[in-house]
């Protein structure tokens, strides 16, 4: 019998780590990437003699493909993907194909917002524990590469909807649903049930012996699991509702309860501040308690954390104003966490490529907090219609520089400039990390 032959289709992280994990179990693999491939995911290809293509993807070589695993980020209307659907053949993604060659213990991690931060807290505490665990998908490494590499006894992953889009065997044995909110809906037909629905794919093989951790307080989350029947055990936390199990609020105390065993812990000792982390720790928490994990070393995990760069990352204090960069921010509902976490009156650096943005969610805020936004996008007329009665200030700026010397010229000693975009970054940056980096550079140069 001739070899599988696999066909991957996007040579980044996820791809070329496809690659390996093919190549090294013996399939016949070809890498074909539309654009140009980085040369440091070249060189990988070539150490292990993998065959590629760049700048186009051949029509007749891909498919001629037992399988494809497809790159998250090509979309379904591209013209080549409609074609191999209609042949029929078997399209994946990296997260699936790699989870067919571990058998050891996966928490996968999804949601809108809090997936990152989230991940890293969970890895972060089973790394305390002493547990062989990586941190692969969305952060970290490329699942299957590490799998290729060295198969880990505990897998933390980050994953987004466009990976779960092509999973159908895939087990995680924790299943964690941070939120959900409207994001990315270009791709789900701009339907919001059906982005939904793509998230809880997480839970499509989950068994009893399974667990789904979710948050209580979160209405979409809710109506969604009225329309999906799944079989793993549901474990829950909230800020609003005392619950029997799973994570909640007694006084300044967070409570975490598991089969019979209990025990607290103290708000002022979490290491991340805001609201929403109080939920990503809790999240954190249950996965801890579920594992068996000392609750002095869940609690000690869950103080010593220290934020991700760009999310409610601490910048630096000039003059007595505070500079935050939470550039990760690219939704509605990311910037609200943000606002509601910091207690001064907040010069608000807000604006780029806006994805349908609905701003109502932010006026009580803006009217409470905010004394200016200083606006940094090329079309900024969404943000002055929705906040030109709420705030007294409005100020367009072009460039990370601009919109750093206005915000400080606005702000006086005990305010919080807060940059927190609510939208992408790519009208004027390369992406997120850019323009935080950006952010922190112009205000060291202050
Ligand atoms: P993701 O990986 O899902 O994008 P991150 O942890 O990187 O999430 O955080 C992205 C942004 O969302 C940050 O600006 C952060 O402040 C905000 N955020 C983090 N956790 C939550 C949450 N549970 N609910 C709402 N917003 C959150």
């Amino acid at each position: 019998m001739s070899r599988q032959r696999i066909v991957i289709l996007g040579a980044a992280e996820s791809g070329v780590g496809a690659a390996v994990l093919a190549k090294l179990r013996g399939y016949e693999v070809f890498v074909s990437d539309q654009g140009k491939i980085k040369d440091a995911f070249k060189s990988v290809l070539q150490q292990y003699e993998i065959p590629y293509e760049e700048g186009i993807h051949t029509v007749e070589t891909v498919m001629a493909a037992d399988e494809i695993i497809k790159s998250p980020g090509i979309s379904e209307k591209v013209p080549l993907i409609q074609q191999i659907r209609a042949a029929g053949i078997s399209i994946i993604s990296e997260i699936e194909f790699a989870s067919r060659f571990t058998k050891s213990t996966i928490i996968a991690i999804t949601g809108t917002n809090g997936k990152s931060t989230t991940t890293s807290l969970i890895w972060h505490m089973l790394k305390k524990a002493g547990l062989d665990a990586s941190l692969v998908g969305n952060i970290g490494k490329s699942f299957a590469k590490q799998v290729a590499e060295h198969d880990s006894a505990f897998y933390v992953a980050e994953i987004s909807s466009f990976q779960l889009d092509d999973c159908y065997s895939f087990k995680p044995h924790i299943a964690v649903l941070t939120n959900l909110s409207d994001n990315h809906l270009d791709r789900y037909h701009y339907q919001f049930d059906e982005y939904a629905d793509a998230k809880f794919r997480i839970t499509q093989q989950q068994t009893a012996s399974d667990r789904f951790i979710y948050c209580a307080d979160d209405m979409e989350t809710i109506k969604a699991m009225q329309r999906h029947v799944f079989a793993s055990k549901k474990i829950s936390f909230s800020q609003q509702q005392v619950l029997t199990e799973g994570a909640w609020l007694h006084n300044d105390q967070i409570i975490f309860k598991h089969n019979n065993t209990s025990f607290s812990m103290s708000l002022f000792n979490l290491g991340l501040r805001g609201k929403h982390n109080v939920y990503n720790s809790m999240a954190a928490g249950i996965v801890g308690s579920t594992l068996d994990i000392r609750k002095e070393l869940i609690r000690e995990s869950l103080s010593d954390f220290k934020a991700l760069e760009h999310r409610l990352e601490w910048v630096a204090d000039v003059h007595g104003i505070e500079f935050i960069n939470d550039s990760k921010a690219t939704t509605v509902n990311a910037a609200w966490y943000a606002m509601e976490s910091i207690n001064k009156p907040v010069v608000w650096i807000a604006g780029g490529v806006d994805k349908g943005n609905d701003y109502s969610l932010l006026l009580d805020l803006v009217r409470s907090k905010v004394k200016a936004i200083v606006c940094m996008g090329i079309d900024n007329r969404k943000i002055h219609e929705a906040f030109s009665r709420s705030t007294d200030l409005i100020i367009n700026t072009e460039s990370m520089e601009d919109a750093v010397k206005t915000a400080y010229r606005l702000s006086t000693n005990g305010d919080c400039v807060l940059l927190s975009p609510a939208c992408a970054s790519f009208d004027l940056f390369e992406n997120f990390e850019d323009r935080g980096r950006q952010f922190k550079e112009m205000v060291r140069m202050l």
